[in-house]
């Protein structure tokens, strides 16, 4: 057996290994180490024919998904092998196979996977800087591919899609990604995928099999040799690990990253897109305000919709239009919101069909949502035009799959298909006859009884079942005088005896051939069924999709309604207009009704830049994210918190706010304040929308400012960048720049000053704050007033020595020196040092004497 098991464990060297023995699933050795720490469960051992003892730990087969889930959730994979044979049959040892490889990206276990949200596998191939990308979620056969041009949009796809597993090519596990951050941060499982997957003919093969093509060509495929690679390795990797055809993965799309508006991963963490920065909770987030679905499905095509907002006007338009017909007629809305609540997740309860794991429970909960797609339907028909009409024309009522099971499965079915029970009277003739005969049989059983009791005298007299011994009587103690001699003994209890008689052996025995029959006949109708079902598999998708998408715009109409918002009016001028804002998930926390609403204008030209300056606490970055999300609202297709707002399409937001929380990576908060700059100066683009808050802060005063005032005199040229651009500062002095650059305008929260105190008021006002109030914040705090008195002292010193004055003579530059630093390193500048530089790398090393090489180096060092 330890050699059997040698042999299957060499071929899944990186899974921990389930060896089904009896009814254990056994680890040994290091797997048995590691299984027994993570599971906390206990170490034992086993002789293996070895001097020492295998180190061995064990899990029941009946509960082991617990003990799978809590592995897999802890990034290991587990190598399923089950017995294949009966070991009745068996001649020696029994035959074992791996049936399964669950890993964190293939895992379908309901038990762990948040019904709300994909559970994506990815494969990554690198490929001369670019690369291919793929994914899949097996729990709904989603399968989509892209070609992503950089490492940097690499990123953003990762953070959009947060996988739990990516596999990918040796490269692409040697670029520069910050691997650290994706395994310990986002909980991603990386692993090299085998070197021979990543060839051209396996994986159009794989593709060509799996979605039923002869060619590239029609799947769009034949200009993307990358996304083949990806996808072709994905595929071979469902295929080893899942050892099953996967048939509900029919369909592949083919997209492209420019279809979407691009976030980074700073801006989706900073703007609470899906889940709070400090907590990681759902409550606090955009998700969580917009979210009302009712689905599953809905739920997570409502997340994509917020992860990817989008950046065609006709198709932003189109989600706002069937928003608005839906707040148009909101009992309709509301009626239909009624018939999806109880739709179960058809995708994932028709994977389990296709992977005929369905039970005949699930059948139950299948039927039910069906049952709702016509009257859904009905209600979709007062649409004429656009999205919702679209939906009505797609969506299949499927009910000729609702009547087959109306007609074939009971209301109230067993989970488990081989004991009976499944099928109602009259489905079928056989299934019925069989049926009766069991049912005859009890009746049979029950005057059997009561003959006997009548003849012996016994008067508690009772035919009883169990699995071991089948049907017999039993009699208790006290009347076991009245026994008669034809009972033969079966078994003696401490109260009673249990005996048989020749005719309840011929009656067991008509009564338990007819019940195997009849449950081998049930299970073999159930499963025919299953895969009947299975069959029709495109429809059910095609369907889940038309109510995954009326789930997510009835949403969105409902949130709009519930929250006072607005429609968007959107445009391709840049220009962004909004009266009376309000920060979507701020105002819902309140509940309070006290937010202050406040305006925001935005265009290309004079009010390109918002310089906006207030104490701390003033509601500075509210104000700035309030923008930032209304912007992302109406691109999602949302009607936005706003008396009104005009919607220029913007294709990128960026924001630079607070503090990370990367300090972890071992990076200062400087540092990562900077790159983070870095990365949208170079990135960003006219169309983009900046969101800066407090740059410089983690500096000296005049290294801070000196570096805020070139960031916005960069930004603000519309030959280098001119993106529009909200900047939050506590240096009052940058409301200089107001005045020397055209763009820039100055606005400020007010506040109002009540002595020595302030009060906040909320509101944003034209023109700059002339001070900090610091202090007076700090008061507010609870800082003993014994420092704050000092610090008023040492302030009032210091403004005599105030760099206002200093920056008002600082004249604004339109010639950036353009240094070679963006591309090469600063010392490279000197032409001499960067001939010798390139003198090094052509050196004929190799035929240089050491005598030669030394007297070289001489030579270099004269020159430098
Ligand atoms: P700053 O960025 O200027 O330091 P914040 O934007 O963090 O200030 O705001 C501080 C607090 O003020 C927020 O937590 C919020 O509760 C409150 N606040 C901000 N803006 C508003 C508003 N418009 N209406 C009501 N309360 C607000």
């Amino acid at each position: 057996m330890m050699q059997q098991y040698m042999e299957v464990k060499n071929q899944y060297k990186d899974c921990i290994l389930f060896y089904r023995l009896g009814d254990f699933y056994e680890m040994f050795f290091d797997d048995a180490l590691t299984a027994s720490k993570v599971l906390e469960i206990t170490l034992t051992g086993r002789d293996c024919g070895q001097p020492e003892r295998a180190p061995m730990c064990g899990v029941p087969y009946h509960a082991c998904d617990v003990y799978l889930n809590k592995l897999i959730e802890n990034g290991f994979k587990v190598a399923i092998c089950e017995q294949v044979e009966d070991p009745k049959l068996a001649k020696g040892i029994v035959k074992r196979e791996v049936i399964r490889v669950v890993t964190p990206g293939t895992n379908m276990s309901n038990a762990i996977l948040d019904e709300t949200r994909n559970n994506y596998l990815m494969s990554i191939v690198e490929n001369d800087g670019a690369f291919g990308i793929s994914l899949v979620d097996i729990t709904t056969g989603e399968f989509k591919t892209a070609r992503v041009p950089s490492l940097s949009k690499l990123t953003d796809e990762i953070n959009k899609y947060s996988p739990a597993e990516i596999i990918g090519n040796h490269s692409f596990m040697n670029c520069d990604l910050d691997f650290i951050y994706l395994r310990e941060k986002m909980k991603i499982s990386i692993s090299e995928a085998p070197e021979h997957y990543f060839n051209q003919m396996l994986c159009e093969d794989a593709i060509m099999r799996q979605f039923g093509v002869n060619n590239m060509d029609g799947l769009g495929l034949k200009d993307f040799p990358d996304c083949i690679l990806s996808s072709g390795v994905l595929l071979q990797y469902l295929h080893e690990t899942q050892k099953n055809s996967l048939a509900h993965i029919n369909h592949i799309v083919l997209y492209s990253i420019d279809d979407f508006m691009i976030l980074d991963s700073a801006t989706r963490r900073n703007l609470e897109l899906c889940e709070t920065l400090r907590d990681k909770q759902k409550r606090g987030s955009l998700l969580w305000v917009l979210d009302k679905t009712k689905t599953a499905m809905g739920a997570r095509m409502l997340r994509s919709m917020i992860e990817q907002p989008l950046i065609y006007k006709k198709d932003i338009e189109a989600r706002l239009d069937a928003v608005d017909q839906l707040n148009n007629d909101m009992i309709n809305r509301d009626e239909m919101r009624e018939y999806l609540n109880p739709i179960y997740d058809l995708e994932r309860l028709m994977t389990r069909i296709s992977l005929r794991s369905a039970n005949p429970r699930d059948m139950i909960a299948f039927k039910t949502s069906l049952s709702y797609l016509p009257y859904i339907r009905q209600l979709l028909q007062i649409y004429p035009d656009g999205l919702l009409a679209d939906i009505y024309e797609k969506m299949d009522e499927l009910q000729d799959i609702y009547d087959l099971l109306e007609r074939s499965i009971n209301d109230d079915p067993p989970i488990l298909i081989r004991e009976g029970g499944i099928f109602k009277d009259g489905y079928l003739e056989e299934i019925d006859t069989l049926k009766s005969a069991k049912t005859d049989g009890k009746t049979w059983l029950a005057e059997l009884e009561e003959r006997e009791k009548q003849k012996t005298g016994i008067k508690n007299l009772r035919i009883k079942f169990n699995k071991v011994f089948g049907y017999y009587f039993e009699v208790t103690n006290s009347y076991k005088d009245l026994v008669p001699e034809y009972f033969i003994r079966k078994q003696t209890l401490a109260n009673s005896e249990r005996y048989t008689t020749e005719e309840l052996d011929n009656l067991a025995g008509s009564i338990l051939g007819s019940e195997d029959k009849l449950y081998a006949l049930e299970y073999e109708t159930y499963v025919a069924l299953r895969d009947k079902i299975a069959g029709e598999i495109l429809r059910v998708q095609n369907t889940a999709r038309q109510i995954a998408l009326l789930d997510c715009l009835c949403s969105l109409s409902y949130v709009a309604s519930a929250n006072q918002f607005v429609r968007p009016e959107i445009n391709e001028d840049g220009v962004i207009d909004i009266k009376e804002g309000r920060h979507p998930v701020v105002e819902k926390m309140m509940n309070n009704g006290m937010f202050i609403s406040n305006d925001t204008y935005l265009n290309n030209f004079e009010s390109r830049i918002s310089i906006i300056t207030g104490p701390n606490m003033a509601g500075k970055s509210t104000y700035m994210r309030q923008t930032a999300l209304i912007v992302l609202m109406a691109q999602i297709g949302s009607f936005v918190p706003a008396a009104s707002a005009n919607i220029g399409i913007c294709d990128r937001i960026f924001t630079r706010v607070g503090a990370s929380d990367d300090l972890a990576s071992g990076q200062s908060t400087f540092m990562v304040e900077m790159s983070e700059v870095a990365n949208i100066l170079r990135n960003a683009t006219k169309n983009s929308l900046l969101i800066l808050d407090e740059i410089g802060r983690g500096t000296s005063t005049y290294d801070g400012l000196s570096i805020a005032w070139a960031v916005v005199e960069y930004i603000s040229n519309s030959e280098l960048l001119g993106a529009k651009t909200l900047f939050a500062t506590h240096y009052h002095e940058l409301t200089e720049l107001e005045g020397k650059l055209s763009s820039v305008n100055n606005y400020c929260i007010a506040v109002k000053e009540d002595g020595d105190d302030i009060v906040f008021l909320r509101k944003i006002v034209k023109g700059g704050a002339d001070r900090s109030y610091g202090i007076q914040v700090a008061k507010l705090a609870g800082v003993p007033d014994i420092v704050i008195n000092r610090a008023n002292e040492i302030c009032n010193q210091l403004i005599d020595t105030d760099i206002t004055t200093k920056l008002k003579d600082i004249k604004i530059t339109n010639d950036f020196h353009k240094s070679d630093s963006d591309t090469q390193m600063s010392f490279l500048a000197n032409p001499e040092e960067s001939a010798i530089l390139e003198e090094i790398k052509n050196a004929d090393l190799s035929n240089m004497t050491p005598m030669k090489a030394l007297l070289y180096l001489n030579e270099l060092q004269e020159r430098i």
